[in-house]
């Protein structure tokens, strides 16, 4: 089956693809998609200023090698959108894969990504003397939300309060409390608010005690991250041709449905929530390139992975319920980061539905190309062609 160029090439050199003139050309195509230079990404110095609230004992900047995938065609809510997609990592044949599957992806029909659940929790517990006064304090919560509601928007205007639920462990209350954060992560407004809000309630019904991360989920894979979500909760799928697969991939639907199967097998046994096989490879090199805090990749990488026959062709999908990202705070945008999420389009304000979409249709190609590349016995070879580097004896 002839495969349509893709309408946007990305430069490449065959004698030497690392020269300073490929790289040049590169760059210079990412500014024009930018539109704007991008001098910290060609190696101009950040202004260390930039980094005040983000680090302490400043010494410089890490620098690691960022390459674009791509082009990706994805069918996000606010229309179609053609992007390269910035990755930040070391590990050769990376970019390849994730090229290849957006490759597969614009030939198989756009990929179409949606957010479809906002909501940053927080899980305060509170301690009471006994089980019946932790059940008495429930009821208090959901009375007094309209007050917790105006204690949020007294300390951010970018955040809301927008769900509170209550468990009962033992005699300990465990309050969940969820927030829409705008376009930040939002863990700094959303701990501020929930600190008061636990305090207000364990004031109000005579707590002993309240921590504010009771039953701490951040930052560590748990179950509440795959079934129940938390910050941005995305979907990705496509129906990629039987036609693309056998060019691209050298496959075929059944065999990338039964590979998928072998791996729900393993993925059972290790009680995993992660379901996904290089979802953590393709979100910690952009959110590494965006400035995102890569320790969220233990909640960011839960996930499941779908493939289905559809016809004589393969239905594929992924569901990302914990994506914690954003394009405003944290260090999204200093130096190189906010360059890359410029080149996304998704630099600061309104720009996070469309980045954590972007992802999503980043992940499915991802796990497309690696299925495929397995399938067809290619993995052990494309890494040792493209990602072998034995130090000399001298390093
Ligand atoms: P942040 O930088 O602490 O807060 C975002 C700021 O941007 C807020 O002041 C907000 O104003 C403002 N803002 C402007 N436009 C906005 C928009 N469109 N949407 C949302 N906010 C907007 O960012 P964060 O996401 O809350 O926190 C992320 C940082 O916290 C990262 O550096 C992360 O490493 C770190 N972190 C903190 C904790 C913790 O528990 N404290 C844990 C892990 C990580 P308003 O406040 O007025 O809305």
């Amino acid at each position: 089956m002839p495969i349509d160029p893709a309408p946007l090439r990305i430069p490449r050199d065959r004698g030497d693809d690392h020269a300073p003139q490929p790289i040049r050309r590169r760059l210079e195509l990412c500014a024009g998609l930018a539109g704007r230079p991008l001098p910290h990404l060609g190696g101009a110095p950040v202004d260390p200023g930039e980094a005040r609230g983000k680090i302490e004992n400043l010494i410089g900047f890490a620098q690691v090698p960022v390459g674009i995938a791509g082009p990706l065609l994805v069918d996000t809510s606010e229309g179609p959108l053609e992007v390269v997609v910035p990755m930040a990592t070391t590990e050769g044949a990376l970019v390849a894969s994730y090229s290849r599957g957006m490759r597969l992806l614009r030939v198989g029909g756009p990929v179409r990504s949606r957010v479809y659940r906002h909501g940053l929790s927080q899980h305060p517990i509170l301690l009471y003397a006994s089980a019946a006064e932790a059940e008495r304090a429930c009821l208090r919560a959901r009375v007094d939300r309209p007050r917790y509601e105006r204690i949020v928007a007294k300390s951010t205007r970018h955040g809301a309060l927008v769900d509170v639920r209550t468990e009962v462990i033992g005699r300990r209350l465990l309050l969940c409390l969820t927030f829409t954060t705008g376009d930040a992560i939002g863990i700094n407004m959303a701990a501020q608010a929930t600190d008061a809000i636990a305090a207000d309630l364990a004031r109000s019904t005579g707590a002993r005690e309240y921590f504010v991360h009771g039953q701490d989920v951040e930052k560590r894979a748990n179950s509440r991250a795959l079934i129940e979500g938390r910050g941005r909760s995305v979907r990705a799928e496509a129906v990629v041709s039987k036609a693309a697969l056998a060019e691209l991939l050298r496959t075929t639907p059944e065999e990338m449905i039964a590979i998928a199967r072998t791996y729900q097998v393993g993925y059972a046994q290790l009680g995993t929530h992660n379901w996904l096989v290089q979802a953590a490879n393709g979100l910690a090199a952009v959110m590494l390139a965006c400035g995102q805090d890569v320790a969220y990749l233990t909640e960011c990488a839960t996930g499941l992975l779908d493939f289905d026959a559809e016809g004589e062709d393969l239905y594929a999908s992924v569901e990302l319920p914990s994506l914690l990202v954003g394009t405003v705070g944290g260090g999204a945008l200093q130096g190189t980061a906010r360059e890359c999420l410029a080149l996304l389009g998704c630099e600061g304000q309104g720009g996070a539905d469309r980045f954590a979409e972007i992802l999503a249709a980043t992940v499915l190609a991802g796990e497309l190309s690696l299925m495929g590349a397995f399938t067809a016995h290619e993995f052990v070879a494309a890494h040792q062609r493209l990602g072998r580097n034995r130090p000399t004896e001298e390093q």
